[in-house]
């Protein structure tokens, strides 16, 4: 699938956050392009660019002009799913669409990223793909259906009462549709203010 349309909420240009900082990044692909650099000029550069797109170009011409840590490619999936987390976490939409998505999630591209996502150009189409950011979401996916189901705060959204564990437990929500547990889930502090440093 295309992150764009009805998937946009999946795409890593859509959807901002406050970090554990009280920062507030623009989108995921901000927080993941800046985390490559250590230069305090590069990393402003890339946190105050007006998109992801934008994020992405500058991040990208970082390993050519030697500003990227030597250690990113050991890091780059830790600080993705950090990314994610606290996307979906602070974004109700993207929660819902993650949480309402059976089918498997696949990030498909045209610009022969086969790491992240899935190729589909005649170049690419018969290489292999790790899909990584597509099973990342479908981590993150069981990882929220779980605190759902448990009644553990999701973030700044808080499951209602009525999903508890003594209910998922005696099998009250055995054969609800993931949808009827979804009107339960109330959001307490949406506008949360960062804290700029
Ligand atoms: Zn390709």
């Amino acid at each position: 699938m295309f992150f764009r349309g009805h998937y946009r909420w999946f795409s890593n240009f859509t959807g901002g956050f406050v970090d554990e900082y009280g920062l507030r990044w623009k989108t995921a692909e901000h927080y993941y392009q800046a985390h490559k650099t250590t230069n305090q000029y590069l990393w402003l550069e890339i946190f105050e660019s007006p998109n992801g797109k934008a994020a992405k170009h500058l991040g990208n011409a970082l390993r050519k002009s030697g500003n990227q840590i030597p250690e990113w490619f050991k890091i780059r999936n830790a600080i993705m799913l950090k990314a994610l987390i606290f996307k979906f976490e602070q974004n109700p939409a993207a929660l819902k669409l993650l949480l309402l998505t059976d089918e498997i999630i696949e990030e498909t591209n045209t610009w022969h990223d086969n790491y992240w996502g899935n190729c589909i150009c005649a170049k690419c189409k018969n290489l292999p793909s790790k899909n990584v950011l597509g099973k990342f979401l479908m981590r993150l996916k069981k990882r929220f259906l779980f605190q759902i189901n448990n009644a553990v705060t999701i973030g700044c959204y808080s499951t209602n009462a009525v999903v508890s564990r003594k209910n998922v437990a005696s099998g009250v929500f055995r054969g609800r549709s993931i949808r009827s547990r979804l009107k339960n889930i109330t959001c307490r502090f949406v506008n949360k203010r960062p804290r700029r440093t």
